[in-house]
């Protein structure tokens, strides 16, 4: 049925042994840590994907994104680390490839200090105190020399493609299309021809220098939503014209990055076709496009259409690298499909290895040698009890139990799934719970789990149970008290006004209106709360001590998605105030930098403030320690929210680490291997 979908494919001088492609994607750990990369590398390759990427890999220290991490062709000393990559992708029968690039304008050189360069004079994107140059000719005759060397390098290092790119308006073949910052008045500035003549030139330095070895790709941002000051898709259609043929493979997107990879809040599976799909109609070279591609249904429909050749894939190959080989082997079902959460660009974002929702050793399989697919089996015969069917709760059944284990998961509820239950229901996060449904899937099969449904345990149950191990998976829950990042004691009036939580929203509670939404927490909650506010007709005054709305949003590009929406629903922002006292009337904010006051009229308020764990049933136990030996338990255990409220993603991670650590050797101090710079 989905044997299109494993038809080799022609890439240049190489061929792709099937229509998988793993698109460059960050990872938070590049030329830092290149055992860590390789292994995440190595694992897609293992998974059945047909090429594997790095992310951007800086040719020139003038092209330095510091202080994010990324791959390095800077000189012949940075060939070995991305040697490893290749090897351990070639071990797979994959092809490796790399992405070239130069950021010009939109990088920082913090590190290098080298003077920043550009199409024409400009400030760096990102806000560094710092402006880039206008190149010179020489300057475009040695950037060319620098892409060329750094082009024989990836070869060297054993990489079977190499990129030109021109995407997420981050970088300088892509800078040199932008009227905005394409200002030049000689043969590489004006008509579009001019704008394209670098990117020809690279592609042609590129071909001459490994193209009969290498494959040369093209990534291409088709529209860039800036209008005339970006690449339009009107533009860009005249561009592949242009260029048809040259590259021996399109991958196609659309920019920036936040509108490549956005989340399932706000796109769709398949959601860039549209600003895609004409390209395979221009070139007749392969073309692979993303779009958060999980459905082996919709990726031969986007082959049988003739929209891509390729399916391109960042996120789904991070939440499941073996995703190909599932879906050859007629195993489409065990699929661990990603969420659409984006918690895996945080990595990158904040300068830290990798980590997935879905998939919790994204990042661990050099530091801690977890596999996405393989555990070690059970070292012996106890029965572990696991109370809560939360993420946490539900992954270390799971991972215990592909370890062959006895485990028995109690559940309070009904229905599994915990926080992620509640939270599949509110606006654009239906995908997440598929948090829940891939592991309550795989543990429906497993013949030695045991789960109870509408079970809330208490200590007696436990004690009389008869399990060795006691795992405590029960959640926690929203404070209503205003306690939190801003304020360290509860915030006077709260106790006596109407006041809702998050909780109380998501089993259905409706605050009359106007309501006063206090958002300490910063990240997706608050925004998504007053979506569902604003759909019940409630006005929505939304108060946040922060100097933004979702500022942690930033990490998950969904800033900018978020700004807008609740502008269109206008939701009235009060940013950099805290919520001083709540009373009949209303409330009264405070300025967090002066302290003036101002009054809000409201009915009712929502404190998105802080959590408690649901810990009550792990203290009870606790606190009776010295009948756990009568009963039988060797030890108690509390993981997940229960523990320490978090993400959804350090919940599944919680259970997991449960899993792999159970029953094994001691865990030392430093709970993962490091790469050291002057290790002996
Ligand atoms: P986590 O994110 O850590 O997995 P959740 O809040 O999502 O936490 O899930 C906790 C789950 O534990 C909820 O489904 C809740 O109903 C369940 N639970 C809490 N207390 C008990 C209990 N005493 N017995 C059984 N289940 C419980
Ligand atoms: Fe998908 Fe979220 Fe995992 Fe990223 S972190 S791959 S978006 S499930």
């Amino acid at each position: 049925m989905y044997s299109l979908l494993f038809e080799p494919v022609r890439i240049g001088p190489v061929v792709a042994r099937n229509r998988f492609y793993q698109v460059p994607h960050c990872n938070g750990m590049g030329h830092a840590m290149p055992e860590a990369h390789a292994a995440m590398r190595e694992m897609k390759a293992e998974g059945g994907w047909a090429v594997v990427s790095t992310e951007e890999c800086e040719i020139h220290p003038s092209g330095d994104v510091s202080p994010y991490v990324e791959a390095r062709l800077w000189d012949d000393r940075d060939i070995p680390a991305l040697a490893l990559m290749c090897d351990k992708v070639h071990a797979h029968g994959a092809l490796a490839a790399v992405e070239l690039v130069h950021n010009g304008p939109t990088s920082s050189n913090l590190y290098s200090r080298e003077v920043a360069l550009a199409p024409s004079h400009q400030p760096l994107k990102y806000g560094y105190p710092h402006q880039a140059r206008a190149m010179t000719l020489h300057d475009i005759r040695e950037y060319r020399r620098w892409h060329r060397e750094a082009a024989l390098r990836a070869k060297r290092a054993g990489f079977d493609i190499v990129y030109v790119y021109a995407a997420h308006d981050l970088s300088l073949a892509m800078h040199f299309l932008q009227s905005r910052r394409n200002q030049r008045m000689d043969d590489y500035g004006g008509s579009l021809e001019n704008r394209v003549r670098l990117l020809r030139e690279l592609l042609e330095d590129t071909k001459d220098a490994v193209g009969d070895r290498c494959a040369v790709a093209l990534r291409f941002a088709t529209e860039e939503f800036q209008g005339s000051a970006g690449v339009t898709q009107k533009e860009a259609q005249e561009i592949v014209h242009l260029l048809a043929d040259l590259p021996d493979l399109w991958d196609v997107n659309i920019a920036a990055w936040y509108m490549d990879s956005q989340t399932s809040r706000f796109a769709r599976e398949g959601y860039q076709e549209s600003f895609t799909s004409w390209v395979k109609q221009i070139t007749s070279k392969p073309v692979v496009g993303v779009g958060r591609f999980t459905s082996p249904d919709t990726m031969v429909s986007q082959i049988r259409r003739g929209v891509l050749d390729m399916i391109g894939a960042a996120r789904p190959s991070i939440a499941d690298p073996f995703l190909p080989k599932k879906i050859q082997e007629g195993r489409a079902d065990d699929i661990r499909e990603c969420i659409g959460c984006n918690i895996c660009i945080s990595g990158d974002m904040t300068i830290t290895p990798i980590r997935c929702t879905q998939n919790p050793t994204m990042g661990e399989e050099w530091r801690k040698g977890w596999h996405p697919e393989r555990i070690a089996a059970r070292r012996s015969d106890q029965r572990i009890l696991i109370v809560g069917g939360g993420p946490a709760g539900l992954e270390a059944a799971r991972a215990l139990g592909q370890r062959g284990y006895e485990i028995h998961l109690a559940e309070a509820k009904r229905d599994l799934g915990g926080r992620v239950t509640l939270e599949a229901k509110l606006p654009g996060l239906a995908e997440w719970a598929r948090v829940r449904d891939w592991r309550v899937s795989q543990l429906n099969r497993m013949s030695n789990v045991s789960i109870y449904h509408e079970n809330s345990l208490t200590a007696e149950d436990v004690l009389g149970f008869d399990a060795q191990r006691v795992v405590l998976a029960t959640g926690s829950c929203w404070r209503r008290d205003g306690y939190g990042r801003s304020n360290g004691a509860a915030i006077p009036g709260l106790d006596a006004a109407t006041v809702f939580t998050p909780d109380d929203l998501m089993r259905g509670a409706m605050p009359e209106g106007p309501v006063l939404l206090f958002d300490d927490d910063y990240f997706y909650i608050g925004s998504v709360l007053a979506e569902v506010l604003r759909a019940a007709q409630r006005e929505v005054i939304y108060v946040t001590p922060d100097d933004t709305i979702a500022s942690w949003s930033t990490y998950t590009h969904e800033f900018r998605h978020i700004q807008r929406r609740l502008r269109e629903l206008d939701v009235r922002l009060v940013t950099s105030h805290n919520l001083a006292l709540v009373d009949r009337e209303g409330a009264t904010l405070a300025c967090v930098y002066t302290g003036r006051e101002q009054r809000i009229a409201c009915a009712s308020v929502l404190t998105i403030t802080a959590r408690l764990p649901d810990d009550a049933l792990y203290q009870s136990l606790l606190s009776r320690q010295s009948q756990w030996a009568d009963a039988g338990i060797e030890g108690v255990t509390a993981i997940g929210d229960c523990l320490a409220p978090g993400l959804i993603a350090h919940a599944v991670y919680a259970g997991h680490r449960y899993a792999q650590e159970f029953d094994g050797p001691a865990i030392e101090d430093v709970p993962f291997r490091r790469r050291l710079p002057l290790s002996s």
